[in-house]
């Protein structure tokens, strides 16, 4: 029987980046992940799709699974072979309880390995503008639990000596005891205006930073409602932060951004708005799918080289084109002296991807525009290919038709309504978790309407900035009930992300 293997993953503070690049391996190629809170839910995606995922933490209508049941999970997992990632926020031996289940591995003779994370005492404050440590303020720093009631007899930390003894003291788990905290380190010598800060959820979009003294911190946050999960910062250096804040300052600091493209190409939306300091947050809604019948396209693969120009208007187009073109055993030669147009620079790019050179890409990137463009450069009885996706619009070929060409306007892939989780997303709009959402085609919105089936939407939409790619989808929002507050001056998703930008969200 095949072992199985248990690993110990620091998933980082919350920031999906700041994972090591060994611990995202052992999510790919986990059979089970058990995960807490902590660790930031978008890693998750990396799991393969029959990947058992297990939630441990506490939730609102769940308690916590115990420390002791979580062990055996873990034995019991890899004792069935099963590839086991353990995924804990931070780093797995700070305060993770991680030597406590590798106590146990050990124990029952599982096999294990460590893979250390970034520990949020050091990347939450880095994200606050706090360095740990500076040779102007500290040359050194602790990393405390906050969880041990200070007043508590023969405490396991000794207040006396860290309140004067070291620089910078990070606390964490500290937020249910920060004023007793705070009077620990007073009684004990540190200057009452010592300053302090406290960061909730750092490195994530909802990080927030709340900064006082040692006197008076216990007391804006509870003004502030300041809860956990949050590091508490006391020293010198927090004073750094209004030099050093970078990550808060971020255009779109704060923001989740809903991404419903289909999967194949959020990336490089979802990239871009992370650049940016916002959380993209993917869910498609609609799928490429190949066509029903591929008779029409295989007909016109077989005959490339009697049309005059082949017009590509969208990168699947370009991908399905040459996909299906290698399936029949046949490459880019077949397009010998065709003239190729693409809609837009991404296109462009996929063709150039394929070492084929493009003749025509036209200003703007709408249909009415191509029409334009190709005016003169087709001629009456040229044979046009149209390799597009079965609900494109009819105005182009129109058009061609129009100018005498002979237009084939082939199927040659299909987008249909994805099926992600509705509910979820139902509930993050009613939350108001979201606060921008991104439209790049008239499908994707009629596909977004169609799987939130809400008879509410005009009260989910409620404050949220509706974001569409052009005229023609923010046209098809409309019909759908669904107001857009912002419109992309430029057909791309470079002017869909500068609109918002602009917008002042
Ligand atoms: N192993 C973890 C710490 C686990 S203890 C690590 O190395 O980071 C849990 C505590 O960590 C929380 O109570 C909080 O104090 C801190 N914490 C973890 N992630 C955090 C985040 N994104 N923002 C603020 N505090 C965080």
């Amino acid at each position: 029987m095949k072992t199985g293997i248990v690993y110990l993953v620091g998933a980082g503070p919350g920031d999906p980046g700041l994972i090591t690049k060994k611990g995202y391996q052992c999510i790919e190629k986990a059979d089970v992940i058990v995960y807490d809170r902590l660790a930031s839910p978008r890693l998750l995606t990396a799991a393969k799709p029959d990947a058992e995922l297990i939630y441990v933490g506490k939730s609102p209508d769940r308690h916590a699974m115990k420390q002791h049941e979580i062990n055996q999970l873990l034995v019991d997992k890899a004792r069935a072979g099963l590839v086991v990632t353990r995924l804990k926020g931070g780093d797995p031996f700070v305060f993770g309880r991680g030597g406590e289940e590798a106590e146990t591995l050990v124990e029952n003779n599982i096999k294990f390995e460590v893979v250390p994370g970034i520990t949020s005492a050091v990347a939450v404050p880095a994200y606050a503008g706090i360095p740990v440590t500076h040779r102007d303020a500290t040359s050194n720093f602790a990393v405390i639990t906050g969880n041990e009631d200070p007043t508590k007899e023969g405490s396991n930390i000794a207040w006396d000596k860290i309140a004067t003894g070291i620089g910078t003291l990070v606390f964490l788990m500290g937020m249910g005891n920060l004023h007793l905290i705070c009077e620990k380190l007073m009684q004990y010598g540190r200057p009452a205006d010592t300053p302090v800060a406290l960061v909730r959820w750092g490195t994530r979009p909802e990080q927030r930073t709340l900064v006082g003294t040692l006197e008076d911190i216990a007391e804006k946050a509870k003004q502030a409602e300041f809860k956990n999960p949050a590091v508490i910062v006391v020293g010198e250096v927090v004073n750094l932060r209004e030099k050093l804040s970078w990550f808060e300052k971020k255009p779109l600091y704060g923001k989740r951004v809903l991404v419903t493209r289909s999967r194949e190409q959020a990336s490089i939306l979802s990239r871009r708005i992370e650049e940016l300091g916002g959380e993209p947050w993917e869910f498609p809604t609609i799928r490429v799918a190949e066509p029903e019948d591929y008779g029409p396209l295989d007909k016109a693969l077989n005959q490339l080289s009697s049309y005059r120009w082949v017009v590509f208007t969208s990168v699947n187009g370009v991908k399905l084109f040459f996909k299906r073109l290698r399936t029949l055993n046949k490459d880019v030669r077949e397009l010998y002296g065709v003239k190729i147009c693409a809609i837009g620079p991404k296109t462009r790019e996929a063709l150039e991807n394929y070492g084929l050179l493009v003749d025509y890409v036209p200003g703007e990137y709408r249909a009415e525009q191509i029409i334009t463009g190709l005016e003169g450069k087709v001629q009456p009885g040229d044979r046009v290919l149209l390799p597009r996706a079965d609900i494109a619009r009819k105005i182009l070929p129109q058009a061609l038709a129009e100018m005498g060409a002979q237009v084939e306007d082939v199927v040659t892939y299909r987008t249909v309504l994805s099926t992600g989780n509705a509910g979820e997303l139902k509930e993050m709009l009613e939350r108001k978790e979201l606060h921008v959402l991104t439209f790049t085609s008239s499908s994707t919105v009629r596909n977004f309407v169609e799987l939130l089936a809400a008879d509410n939407l005009n009260e989910l939409l409620e404050g949220v900035t509706v974001a569409s790619i052009g005229p023609i989808t923010s046209s098809t929002a409309k019909e759908l009930g669904v107001k857009v507050t912002v419109e992309a001056e430029e057909y791309t998703i470079e002017g869909l992300v500068d609109a918002i930008l602009k917008s002042n969200i």
